[in-house]
C-alpha cells in the first residue's frame, strides 16, 4: 500500500460558536491509500481538545504508512492493532487511514460501505442541524433558517440559556430540540438548568459537565428530567464501560474512537451495557460525514452536519434531504472531489451573500 497525504483546509459560513471556542476554520488532512489501481480516501479532523492538530496528524502519517506498507488492505483489523502497536491515542489520523481502506475495500468489492456493514440505509435515523451560540435573537434566527431540518441541537453554556432555548422553541414550535452543553455547567448548575430547560421539551442532553467528571454525569443522570450523553467523557471503546452506570447514551464520532473499525466495537459495546447510540460529527468535509453516515443504520441517533456548516466543502457524498440521511449508493464510501473550479463556483454561490465569508475567502485565495 501506498501513502499520500496533503492539506485539506475548510472555511466555516460563518463562526461557529460553542461553550470554549469560536470554530472560522479547519486544517484537516486528506489520506490516500492506493494499492494496485483503487485509491481510498480517508479525512483526518483533528481537534486540539482531543491532543491532535494537523501538524501531529502530518507528524504521525509517515509512521502509520511504514507501518502499514506491506499490508493486505483487506486486513482492516491487523492495521487497526499495528497502527495501535506503532502509536498510542492520535485517533484522528487513525480514522483517516481505517477510513481510507474501508474506501479502498468497497471498491474493491464494487459495493457501498453500509452494504458491508451490514446496514439497511432506509433505518439510518435523521441528523440534526446543529445552532451555535449566538444571542437569544440570532439563535432564533439561525433555527428559522434550518427550518428544512426537523431536529434542531442547540449549544448551550451560556450565562442565559433559558433565554435562549426560549426563543429557539417559540421559533420553532415542531422542532425535536437537543441540548450540548460542552462541559460547561458544574453537576449542580446542569440539574438546575435541565430542570428549568425541560419545560422547552428537550429530547436529550450531551456533556453537561467536564470531560473527567464521571461522578458528576451520575449526579446529574440521577437527578435530570432529561436522559444525558455521554461526549467528551466516551471517546474510545474503553471509556464505553467507564461511563456506563453514568449516562442514557454515548455519542459516537470517528475521529475521537479512530475509524469505523472501532466506532461498530463501540456501538456493540453500548449496546451490550443498554446504552443508546449517537452517531456524531466534527466539522469535518462530505469525506468524513459519508464515512461516518454510513453507520448512522446502526444508531439510535445521528448528528451528522458537520459538512453543512461549510462555505467549501470539497467532496460530495451522503445527501440531507428534510433531515434524512440519503448515503451513497457507489463503491466505497461513495464521496467524489467536487473540481477544484467547480468547486469555486459553487462556494462564490454559497457565500454570495456571507460578507465574512467571503472576506475569508479572498484572503485564502489571494495567499493562493
Ligand atoms: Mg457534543
Amino acid at each position: 500500500m501506498q501513502f499520500e497525504f496533503t492539506d485539506l483546509n475548510l472555511t466555516l459560513r460563518e463562526p461557529f460558536v460553542i461553550a470554549r471556542e469560536v470554530q472560522t476554520r479547519h486544517r484537516h488532512v486528506l489520506v490516500r491509500v492506493r494499492d494496485g489501481d483503487i485509491e481510498g480516501l480517508g479525512e483526518a479532523a483533528p481537534r486540539a481538545f482531543y491532543g491532535e492538530t494537523a501538524e501531529t496528524v502530518r507528524a504521525c502519517l509517515p509512521l502509520l504508512a511504514q507501518a502499514l506498507q506491506d499490508s493486505d488492505p483487506f486486513a482492516v483489523e491487523e492495521a487497526w492493532a499495528g497502527m495501535e502497536r506503532r502509536l498510542g491515542g492520535n485517533h484522528a489520523v487513525k480514522a483517516a487511514v481505517d477510513e481510507a481502506l474501508h474506501d479502498w475495500i468497497g471498491k474493491r468489492l464494487g459495493v457501498p460501505l453500509w452494504h458491508l456493514l451490514g446496514g439497511n440505509p432506509a433505518a439510518a435515523p435523521r441528523t440534526s442541524y446543529t445552532i451555535g451560540i449566538d444571542t437569544p435573537e440570532g439563535m432564533a434566527r439561525k433555527a428559522i433558517a434550518a427550518r428544512a431540518y426537523p431536529i434542531l441541537k442547540v449549544k448551550l453554556g451560556t450565562e442565559d440559556d433559558v433565554a435562549r432555548m426560549r426563543a429557539i422553541r417559540s421559533a420553532r414550535p415542531e422542532a425535536v430540540l437537543r441540548a450540548d452543553a460542552n462541559t460547561a455547567w458544574s453537576p449542580r448548575q446542569a440539574v438546575t438548568s435541565l430542570e428549568r430547560l425541560a419545560e422547552f421539551g428537550l429530547e436529550l442532553v450531551e456533556q453537561p459537565v467536564a470531560a473527567h467528571d464521571l461522578a458528576g454525569l451520575r449526579f446529574v443522570r440521577e437527578r435530570s428530567p432529561v436522559p444525558i450523553f455521554a461526549d467528551e467523557s466516551c471517546a474510545v471503546l474503553s471509556d464505553v464501560p467507564r461511563v456506563a452506570e453514568c449516562v442514557d447514551g454515548i455519542v459516537v464520532k470517528l475521529s475521537k474512537c479512530g475509524g469505523i473499525r472501532p466506532a461498530l466495537a463501540m456501538i456493540h459495546a453500548a449496546r451490550a451495557q443498554g446504552l443508546a447510540v449517537m452517531l456524531g460529527c466534527m466539522t469535518e468535509s462530505s469525506l468524513g460525514i459519508t464515512a461516518a453516515a454510513h453507520l448512522a443504520p446502526l444508531a439510535d441517533y445521528a448528528d451528522l452536519d458537520g459538512h453543512l456548516l461549510l462555505a467549501d466543502d470539497p467532496f460530495h457524498g451522503v445527501e440531507v434531504v428534510d433531515g434524512r440521511l440519503v448515503l451513497p449508493t457507489g463503491p466505497g464510501l461513495g464521496v467524489e472531489r467536487i473540481s477544484e473550479s467547480a468547486n469555486q463556483q459553487i462556494t462564490n454561490q454559497q457565500i454570495a451573500n456571507r460578507p465574512s465569508a467571503i472576506e475569508n475567502r479572498k484572503s485564502e485565495i489571494g495567499n493562493g
